[in-house]
């Protein structure tokens, strides 16, 4: 027995009885441990009395709107992995679920390989912990980041708190500092090819890791726009 034998305890928030059903069943499957709740009420009752490693949350709830639950946890100052359910054609409330700081979306109806895939990314340093841990750090300016603790740092400000969808986004282009990269790398970073020429995945992200990197100031100089093409990374005085 090693001390990772503990199972992965996944909330799935979802009305549908259906589709909970379904979700739970996949995920037992793979081993981990799910609980489910139908309703806002149920979830904050749940998060009041037990730890979770990733919460599945649906948008539409009886009791109200899935982006105002994100809202809250993340204005608690949780960064637990949050994965939301979409109908492929909400592109706003996905976009909109992003910003709020949602991890990562899947459409309905569910992929079960997909949900696995993307679940397991979230929890990949739980879930996977492996005999040797990676320990790597990118530097860049006044930035540090290290790949084994998963955190960023500046030298005068110190650490920036990311979600690990920003963390990845971040990786990348810490990899390949001053090349100009696609949004199609960059999303391949994320580990999404499900994405049109349209998705703005990418977009939200940057926006949301210039408004944490930057600082109180507002200036940024460290993600720079590259018209039509993508992002490019240059360090900067910020
Ligand atoms: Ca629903």
């Amino acid at each position: 027995m090693s001390q990772h034998t503990h199972a992965i305890r996944i909330l799935i928030v979802e009305d549908d009885e259906f589709v909970l059903g379904l979700l739970g069943a996949v995920l037992d499957g793979a081993r981990f441990e799910t609980m489910g709740a139908a309703s806002i009420k149920a979830l904050h009752a749940l998060r009041a009395s037990e730890h979770f490693d990733a919460i599945l949350l649906d948008l539409g709830l009886p009791d109200g709107d899935g982006l105002d639950v994100l809202r809250q946890i993340r204005s608690e100052g949780s960064f637990v992995p949050i994965i939301v359910l979409t109908r492929r054609t909400d592109v706003d409330a996905r976009i909109k679920a992003l910003e709020l700081g949602a991890d990562d979306y899947v459409t309905k109806p569910v992929d079960p390989r997909e949900l696995l895939l993307r679940i397991r990314r979230l929890v990949s340093t739980r879930a996977e912990p492996g005999p040797k841990v990676e320990i790597e750090q990118l530097e860049l300016g006044k930035w540090t980041l290290d790949l084994g603790q998963r955190t960023v740092t500046h030298s005068d400000r110190g650490e920036v708190a990311l979600t690990r969808s920003e963390f990845d986004m971040l990786t990348a282009m810490f990899r390949a500092p001053r090349r100009v990269l696609s949004r199609e790398h960059l999303l391949d970073a994320l580990h999404r090819n499900d994405t049109g020429p349209d998705d703005r995945t990418v977009d939200v992200l940057v926006s949301r890791l210039r408004r944490k990197l930057g600082g109180s100031s507002g200036q940024f100089t460290l993600i720079r726009t590259v018209q039509g093409v993508g992002y490019k990374l240059v360090p900067g005085d910020s």
